[in-house]
């Protein structure tokens, strides 16, 4: 194939991006059969308390076993699943699974304090009207507390949102389940905005953690984070940061007055035995 150049030239399309292409296309049309036959798992990343470094519950992250590419990221398939609706029934698998671990995790973890999981939401589920009842069946059929379920969206998904689409996340923050805000930090906040969304969580995105990589850290930089992390809490919000991959980074967030951190720093995402592992390592 040929792209026109200008004039009379024509020149070869980049050959890697028709590569990219042809397997986005492929892998588009393998989603539903991939989610039929059980392609899909999750692993879960720790989320830590920064004060003792105790684990309280994971981030379930979805990856996909594909049969001739190996395991391919959520960044890879997540936007064509979205892209083609598919996100829907892999978005209730995703939640179903991770709600059961958790249950398992609580049964065989008791003396450790309640383990947590969140769970990552499309934009595409908050408008699909099954969002709240499927939850509570989930709920109610597996047997986890509701206070047990954080439900993550990113802040893109809720700027400008109005009463409408707020209206089934408003129904399960009722219900005592968490929303955090994910990814904050990369959009357009308007912070002001915060206090009409029902989250209960603020999670700030690694970009302001990378910030925080090189030494001296801008001061800026931690003036921005200081601000946040006040705003956050004068809201009652509770404030997690993403990517931390250093001890420097986490001292320096602990100092900030972040609550909760996840990162390579603490544990990559594994498998959920590992958590298991890792909480009860915590134990005193
Ligand atoms: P996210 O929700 O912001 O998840 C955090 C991402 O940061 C994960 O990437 C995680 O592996 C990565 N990460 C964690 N700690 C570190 C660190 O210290 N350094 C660096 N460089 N990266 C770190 P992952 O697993 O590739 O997921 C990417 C995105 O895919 C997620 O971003 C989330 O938006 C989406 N996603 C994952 N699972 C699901 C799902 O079940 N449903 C939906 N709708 N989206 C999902
Ligand atoms: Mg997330
Ligand atoms: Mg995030
Ligand atoms: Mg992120």
């Amino acid at each position: 194939r040929a792209k026109h150049a200008g004039g009379n030239r024509y020149e070869l399309a980049d050959p890697e991006a028709d590569a990219r292409a042809i397997t986005r296309h492929g892998l588009t049309t393998a989603l539903p059969v991939a989610l039929e036959r059980g392609e899909f798992f999750i692993e879960y990343q720790p989320l830590v308390h920064l004060e003792d470094g105790s684990v309280r519950g994971a981030e379930a992250l979805v990856r996909w076993l594909h049969p001739q590419h190996g395991v391919i990221g959520p960044d890879r398939f997540i936007p064509l699943a979205e892209h083609t609706g598919l996100i829907v029934p892999l978005g209730r698998w995703v939640l179903e699974e991770s709600v059961r671990q958790a249950y398992t995790w609580q049964a065989r973890h008791e003396h450790a304090g309640p383990l947590r999981v969140n769970v990552n939401l499309s934009p595409c589920q908050l408008t699909h009207p099954g969002l709240v009842s499927d939850t509570v069946e989930i709920l109610e059929r597996t047997g986890l507390a509701p206070g047990a379920l954080c439900l993550e969206v990113t802040e893109s998904a809720l700027i400008g949102a109005d009463e409408d689409l707020l209206k089934p996340l408003r129904r399960l923050a009722e219900m005592g389940v968490d929303i955090a805000l994910d990814d904050f930090g990369t959009g357009y906040s308007n912070l002001a905005n915060l206090r009409r969304l029902p989250v209960s969580v603020l999670k700030l995105d690694r970009a302001f953690t990378q910030g925080m990589q090189h030494y001296p850290v801008d001061p800026v930089d931690l003036k921005i984070v200081e601000g946040i992390v006040s705003l956050a809490h004068s809201l009652d919000l509770a404030v997690t940061v993403e990517g931390v991959e250093t001890g420097a980074q986490a001292d320096q967030l602990r100092e900030l007055g972040c609550d909760t951190a996840q990162g390579w720093y603490y544990a990559r995402p594994g498998p959920p035995d590992r958590l298991h592992e890792l909480a009860l390592a915590d134990v005193p």
